[in-house]
């Protein structure tokens, strides 16, 4: 074996850019691309579009001024001429590419003004004695300063150094049909010349699927090795006493569906368990998980243990605070609100309650979960809307009480695949029926030339006693806030001038958290008829007259937001309709997505088309998953690979523990490994 390279410590620092700090992490560093220098290509055989190697003389080289500075070559070969073009370019490259130099170039091949040509291309002096490479060159992902050769060498003397023994037994392989690992990270590095650089490069090869494979399998193992040690720490075991949740579920306007009837069972015998729940509660908007998480507050509590309710925004955890209130206080439970806007004191009398145990139910925003607040005795925590919190939130959340179970809420309809991907480590129930008695809502898409038509109908929808919204784009730009804050007023004041006769309401995310609770109550009590709003509104809110909603520069937004927004209309027994607001012209994927949210209402298959559209990244809001991303494989097109790795993971950690932890070893910790100065 050879000896590891030593690295010097500005070296140590890009590497520690690319995400390499440990030896072991150069050999997963793979390549974006390669280069083919391993043939030749004779000029007349080059066509535009392909990226080859030609040799030739150079017969003309000179520094042209317009109509930029550039540097441009004639390369000949037999009879056949190409040009070289530069715009960027050293005296010592002009000394390599003088007239009578003998040079390799590879590049694009791209028809230019004087024919064929090449611009930027890598070249190095060479005549026909000169060896070809015998594999490709692989092309790496790398930082300012960090030359591919360099790269390359660590790179390889990785690949030399250590040892590359496989962390599956052969059987396996055999069966699932894979490759090696080693003959599969030497491939991708160093491919044979007879290697198609197409397959590589879109990862369908044998030697990617491997690598994907590996990965993917390294993370549903630890998720369920995270999954089991939940199941060895001890949590309060809180038994249902059917007296506070019998009496709730009696004073209920309504019946629980069947789908919460069943979710709630999970959720009541996972609370009994001496074990921390961590339940991942999912359902379309609507679909009625607020009364489901107020039932096992209810649970907690009867237990005499406290329950603390956090949702993401002033605005919802608000609602909950009532909604909860209206169902609990005639049951001798009164809630404690804590936001932020509280002033100084209230907050320390909120806090006050929470810490010697005076109140039972604590609900607001994160701010619950700031140092201060300290719980007497904390038995469950509920998130609504997961997602929108970040990973470090959630994990503060543990450190309040003992050990809390955990119920996590999320709207978010997650498709099959990458629910088990991203919540392996968690107990999964989905409520998948909407409560009885819901119209269905009418989607129209209306090209924004036809506005005037619209606000016609929200005047007719509110003369006729309806309520609307009027939702204002977001805007994902650095001053988005701005933009779109004054999007908001301007659209405000344009309603309230082409619609005299109607109250019109303004809701934004700038407005101080007590004028827009005020400014929501006013809509909710039917104060207003028109509710102007950016994005605030987005989750949760709950306003049964509300039949119209109007969403301007609908082509802007995301599948999952259109629909959890078009989600506030169709509460209430009304004819409901959600108009999509488009610009012409519209991109193809704008397009797309309006095409996807007009045909289905169906949370589910919307987030099925969004994957495919757009990856998943977007819908999970990638860095909060809470897990790490894969940097391989692509749950969209690796699903296969995905299924595979799931069962692997269970059947390994049945049956082979020690290769289960081996493989863990390699793709999750090699932190013993460090690169050597
Ligand atoms: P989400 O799942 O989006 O949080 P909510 O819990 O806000 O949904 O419920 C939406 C509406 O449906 C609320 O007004 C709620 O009171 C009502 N609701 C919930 N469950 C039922 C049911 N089983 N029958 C009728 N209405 C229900
Ligand atoms: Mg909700």
């Amino acid at each position: 074996m050879a000896t590891p390279s030593k690295i010097s410590p500005t070296t140590l620092a890009k590497l520690a850019k690319l995400g390499i700090h440990h030896r072991a992490d150069l050999l997963l560093h793979l390549p974006l691309r390669y280069e083919d220098e391993t043939q030749i290509t004779p000029i007349a055989d080059a066509q535009p579009g392909m990226t080859v190697q030609v040799q030739g003389v150079i017969t003309h080289s000179e520094v042209m001024f317009r109509p930029r500075r550039s540097l441009v070559c004639r390369l000949m070969e037999g009879h056949e001429e190409l040009t070289l073009r530069f715009l960027n370019f050293y005296p010592s490259q002009q000394k390599q590419l003088a007239v009578g130099k003998q040079i390799r170039a590879i590049g694009e091949v791209r028809m230019g003004y004087f024919g064929l040509e090449m611009v930027h291309p890598k070249c190095r002096a060479a005549d026909d004695d000169t060896p070809l490479q015998q594999s490709l060159t692989p092309i790496y992902p790398t930082t300012a300063g960090l030359a591919q050769p360099v790269l390359r060498k660590l790179i390889n003397n990785a690949l030399e150094t250590i040892p590359l023994t496989d962390t599956l037994p052969a059987p396996l392989l055999k069966r699932l049909k894979l490759a090696d690992f080693g003959d599969s990270l030497r491939l991708l590095h160093n491919p044979a010349a007879d290697v198609s650089a197409t397959e590589l490069e879109e990862h369908n090869h044998a030697a990617w699927r491997r690598i994907k494979f590996d990965e993917l399998l390294a993370q549903q193992l630890s998720m369920r090795v995270h999954h089991r040690e939940r199941s060895k720490r001890i949590a309060p075991a809180l038994p249902p006493h059917q007296k506070l949740t019998a009496a709730l579920l009696k004073k209920l306007p309504f019946k629980l569906t069947g789908a919460q009837q069943k979710v709630w069972q999970e959720i009541a015998h996972d609370l009994t368990q001496a074990h921390p729940m961590q339940r991942l509660l999912l359902g379309d908007v609507g679909s009625g998980k607020t009364i489901v998480a107020a039932l096992a507050a209810l649970q907690a509590i009867e237990n005499g243990y406290q329950v603390a309710f956090m949702a993401p925004t002033e605005i919802l955890a608000e609602q909950h605070y009532l909604k909860l209130s209206e169902w609990l206080v005639p049951l001798g439970i009164t809630p404690v609100w804590l936001s932020g806007s509280l002033k100084k004191k209230e907050k320390t009398a909120a806090a006050e309650r929470i810490a010697t145990g005076d109140t039972l139910l604590a609900i607001g925003t994160h701010a619950l979960f700031q140092a201060s607040v300290e719980f007497n005795k904390l038995g469950l925590v509920i998130v609504d809307e997961q997602h929108k919190f970040g990973v470090q939130q959630r994990l503060s959340l543990r450190n309040k009480g003992d050990e809390p179970h955990q119920l996590m809420m999320s709207a978010t309809p997650i498709p099959r695949t990458l629910a088990m991907s991203y919540y392996a480590d968690l107990d999964v129930s989905v409520i998948d029926e909407l409560p009885p008695g819901r119209t269905p809502i009418v989607t129209k898409l209306v090209s924004d030339a036809r506005r005037d038509e619209v606000f016609e109908r929200v005047r007719a929808a509110c003369l006729a006693g309806r309520q609307a919204y009027w939702v204002c784009p977001l805007i994902e730009e650095s001053d988005a806030l701005e933009v779109e804050l004054q999007n908001a007023i301007e659209t405000h004041q344009q309603l309230t001038e082409a619609l005299p006769e109607l109250n019109v309401g303004l809701a934004h995310g700038r407005l101080p958290p007590a004028e827009k609770a005020a400014v929501m109550a006013a809509f909710k009590a039917g104060e207003l008829h028109l509710l102007v709003a950016t994005t605030v509104i987005e989750v949760g809110v709950d306003v049964p007259n509300a039949s119209l909603m109007v969403i301007d520069h609908a082509e802007r937004m995301g599948l999952a937001q259109l629909h959890q927004l078009r989600g506030r209309v169709g509460r209430g027994a009304a004819e409901s309709m959600c108009v999509l607001l488009f610009m012409q012209p519209l991109s193809e994927l704008a397009r797309e997505r309006l095409k996807v949210i007009y045909e289905n209402t169906d949370g589910f298959v919307i987030a099925q088309q969004d994957l495919q559209l757009r990856g998943p990244g977007e819908l999970l809001g990638a860095r909060q998953s809470g897990v790490a991303m894969l940097r391989f494989a692509d749950l969209t097109e690796d699903e296969d690979l995905l299924e595979q790795a799931r069962l692997t993971a269970d059947e390994l950690l049945r049956d082979a523990p020690d290769v289960a932890r081996a493989h863990l070893h390699r793709w999750m910790a090699n932190k013993h490994d460090f690169l050597q100065v």
